[in-house]
């Protein structure tokens, strides 16, 4: 069952998704060669916090800290520490957000200082490929259309495609149904309709697509070490196409 928001729901998941996107724009400026993981996430956490808004992922499951940070092959679920940010790394922010018990959700890879052209390659197509599935959110489309035509970019582009993670709906709670694939055939799936929220999240990698968990059991990296980039909007149906959440 996908949940149809009402308008002030959809109005509460606004403001949680321009606080996301407000939280990235406020990290951006710290994103440099030296600076920790861990500084980013407190920088994180007293954002949000000063926003009236609290961290989504702190404890949710368990998961340590205000924030994920995935630095070159991890994929997702990096935890915070004391790395410090060396030129040519590339660092995936995953950022959520509560307000008012409503969520916000969105995820973006920077580049620390100058990057190869094989990273620059991966962080512009990763985002492309984003923003092909999110071309197919209208109603009537199905969500095999959205896994579909991520697929269909990120093989064209050479990139491998970590399948066990996947998009989901979000509301009043994070993760909801629907699961949304980023691979699959178009034409299968729930009917979107106006007033589902979803959020949109290829993980592409530049090498190898197999996945482990590292031994802090919360880390997934690429078996391979090639870099892996993480692009997530948090997105409304409306009876026309969608609007981005997480997004000014
Ligand atoms: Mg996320
Ligand atoms: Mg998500």
């Amino acid at each position: 069952m996908i949940s149809i928001k009402t308008s002030r729901e959809i109005d509460l998941m606004s403001i949680a998704g321009l606080i996301t996107y407000d939280t990235f724009k406020y990290l951006e400026d710290f994103i440099k060669p030296g600076i920790t993981t861990n500084k980013l996430n407190d920088l994180a956490k007293s954002y949000i916090i000063s926003r009236g808004a609290t961290p989504a992922f702190e404890n949710y499951n368990d998961f340590p800290t205000a924030i994920c940070i995935s630095v070159n092959e991890q994929v997702v679920h990096g935890v915070p520490n004391n790395y410090k940010l060396k030129d040519g790394d590339i660092i995936s922010l995953d950022i959520g957000v509560c307000y008012k018990g409503y969520y916000g959700d969105s995820a973006w890879t920077y580049p620390v200082g100058k990057i190869d052209e094989d990273k620059k390659y991966l962080l512009k197509h990763t985002e492309n490929s984003l923003y092909e599935g999110l071309k197919q959110i209208k109603p009537g489309n199905r969500i095999g259309d959205i896994s579909s035509s991520i697929e269909e970019y990120a093989k064209k582009h050479n990139l491998g495609i970590v399948k066990e993670l996947v998009g989901h709906g979000i509301g009043s709670s994070l993760h909801e149904s629907p699961d949304i694939p980023n691979y699959g055939n178009p034409n299968i799936g729930p009917i979107l309709k106006p007033g589902m929220v979803l959020a949109i999240e290829p993980m592409l990698t530049f090498g190898d697509e197999d996945i482990f968990l590292e031994e802090d059991d919360w880390t997934i990296s690429t078996c391979d070490k090639s870099p892996s980039a993480h692009f997530e909007h948090t997105v409304v149906v409306t009876k026309d196409g969608y609007n981005i959440l997480t997004k000014r």
